[in-house]
């Protein structure tokens, strides 16, 4: 096995020539607009009747492209694809599965530029979070490779004196990948490529908001050269086809990162044993967060405050590990908020290919409606302090929303906005803020700010998350360095790009030969 993963470097398009390298892709982009895309059922490509339509978020008369949608008929033919193409894929060993992905990796790393400008446009990314994504994508791809390969290597098990044995593990069979729009092609990527790098085949039904990255990947998978039917692109609308895929008795796992409402549906409907099947089905449900970070009097403030801003309106505050509360501890309360809101007001929003923005929009109208809906509430649940409108153009900008002084309970501190609102929460010592921290229904990640040890010690212990850091930002986990997936009802902590992964997907097989 190749012990040489190294997460992929990110590209700095600061710089004069590779920002021209971006702006001809984004130029690109723009020309393909309303370009008409395939779902892919074992290797079939089929332009159905009725499509997807992805809008760009920055600008609502832009349409990405239509991409075919799936119907109950089609899921059903995808699954078929998926049971018959597993006699195959599911007997190779890991390391021919790991060479399909090598091929793959190198597919995106041709094609990076382009999926940076696509999911811009497509999702409103700014570039150094649209990169970063492919970069998380590549990596994914590279460590399950290896992962893959280290399947064949085994395991130990006691030998007797006159008996052999081993362990092995089997792959399950067809499953689903379900994927939200949020990371529309790095978590996408990990959970159809984690299973497939197992032995088991795909049906991938992508969050219907970014169908058109998510074709892109189905092109470059095509391009890696997989056998057809291994993975099955099937976009559609989830709560259309959703329980038809997760319900089905051929279905042998779900793989599913989205909201905590889909997520516990899905998890109870695949529970449940249905006519025909002759098997549990396996799930790794990865779902939202109420992250939180802790501030105290022995932290560097101005490093506290730069770590909060970032993590609460990165991607607009679109991520299931953003900061959307800041537990400040009394003494030190009122000058993080003032540095806070400073470094807020410097924050420039706008449509992301105009290159210097920190900001775009958010994804959708239904996902801007939810947010004014939230900074509505707030407005009686805390004092507003910065922000806390639209932009008022033709695109879903929605500015740097701070709320100080809301209350552990309140609405806009315990439910998942989903969108740039920060609810800033006072504490009266550590103990107090350890508390609030974990005082909600979600556990995914939350950051301490502090140079006190003894405060750190005790966050380590109970600080009730999937993912704790220190003194740096509550995002940006990488593969293989930070294993992610969170605690309570943030999911199942299968934790994705880890050794771990693979086997959600797996069964062990003991086998003895007596001599
Ligand atoms: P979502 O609305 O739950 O959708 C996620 C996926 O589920 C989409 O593909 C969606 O399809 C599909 N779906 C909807 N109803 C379904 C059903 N009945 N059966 C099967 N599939 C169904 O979530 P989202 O808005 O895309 O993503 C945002 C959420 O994801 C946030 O809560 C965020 O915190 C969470 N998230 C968690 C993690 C993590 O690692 N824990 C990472 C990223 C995001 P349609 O698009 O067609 O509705
Ligand atoms: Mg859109």
């Amino acid at each position: 096995m190749r012990d040489d993963f190294k997460n992929e470097v990110t590209i700095d398009f600061s710089k004069a020539e590779k920002r021209h390298e971006l702006e001809k892709a984004i130029k690109e982009v723009e020309d393909s607009f309303e370009t008409k895309y395939p779902l892919v059922i074992a290797g079939d490509h089929i332009l159905s009747g009725e499509y997807i339509k992805s809008v760009n978020p920055s600008n609502i008369d832009e349409v990405v492209g239509y991409v075919a949608k799936g119907s109950i008929e089609m899921a059903e033919r995808a699954i078929q694809a998926g049971e018959m193409s597993f006699k195959y894929w599911g007997n190779l060993s890991g390391c021919e599965r790991a060479r399909y992905l090598y091929a793959l990796s190198s597919v995106f790393k041709r094609r990076r530029v382009e999926l940076v400008a696509t999911m811009m446009i497509e999702a409103g990314k700014t570039w150094p979070e649209a990169d970063g994504e492919v970069a998380e994508a590549i990596d994914f791809i590279e460590y399950y490779a290896r992962e893959a390969e280290r399947l064949d290597e085994g395991e130990d098990l006691v030998r007797l004196p006159d008996e052999d044995n081993e362990i092995i593990y089997r792959p399950l069979g067809v499953g689903v990948s379900i994927p939200p729009w949020n990371f529309s092609l790095s978590i996408l990527t990990g959970t159809t490529i984690g299973p497939v790098a197992a032995g088991n085949t795909v049906v991938l039904k992508p969050a219907s908001a970014t169908p058109v990255i998510a074709a892109k990947f189905m092109e470059m998978v095509e391009e890696a050269g997989f056998p057809d039917g291994v993975i099955n692109f099937l976009p559609g609308s989830g709560s259309e086809i959703g329980d038809y895929l997760v319900t089905h008795p051929k279905i042998h796992f779900v793989a599913f990162t989205g909201s905590k409402e889909v997520g516990i549906h899905i998890y109870e409907e695949a529970a449940k044993v249905r006519p025909g099947q002759a098997h549990l089905k396996k799930t790794v449900i990865e779902m939202g967060g109420k992250d939180a970070i802790i501030v105290d009097s022995t932290a560097d403030l101005d490093l506290a405050a730069r770590g909060i801003v970032e993590s609460a309106f990165g991607f607009q505050g679109q991520k299931c590990s953003a900061c959307s509360r800041a537990i400040l501890i009394d003494d030190i309360y009122d000058e993080m908020v003032e540095r806070i809101v400073y470094l807020t007001s410097k924050l420039e929003v706008g449509d992301p290919r105009g290159l210097t923005v920190d900001m775009g929009p958010v994804i959708d109208d239904s996902g801007c409606k939810k947010i004014l809906g939230y900074i509505e509430i707030g407005k009686d649940e805390g004092e507003l302090i910065y922000g806390g409108y639209k932009i008022d153009t033709n695109g879903y900008f929605i500015m740097p929303t701070i709320f100080k002084d809301v209350d552990l309970e309140a609405k806009i501190a315990q439910e998942e906005i989903f969108g740039p609102v920060l609810s800033i929460i006072r504490a009266g010592d550590f103990k107090d803020a350890l508390n609030i921290a974990n005082n909600t229904a979600y556990g995914l990640t939350g950051s301490v700010y502090s140079r006190n040890r003894d405060h750190l010690e005790r966050a380590r212990r109970e600080f009730d998350v999937g993912n704790l850091y220190f003194n740096r930002v509550c995002t940006g986990a990488m593969v293989g360095v930070h294993p992610f997936g969170g605690f309570k009802l943030s999911g199942t902590d299968a934790k994705s790009g880890s050794h771990d992964y693979l086997k959600y997907f797996l069964q062990p097989k003991v086998i003895s030969e007596k001599f």
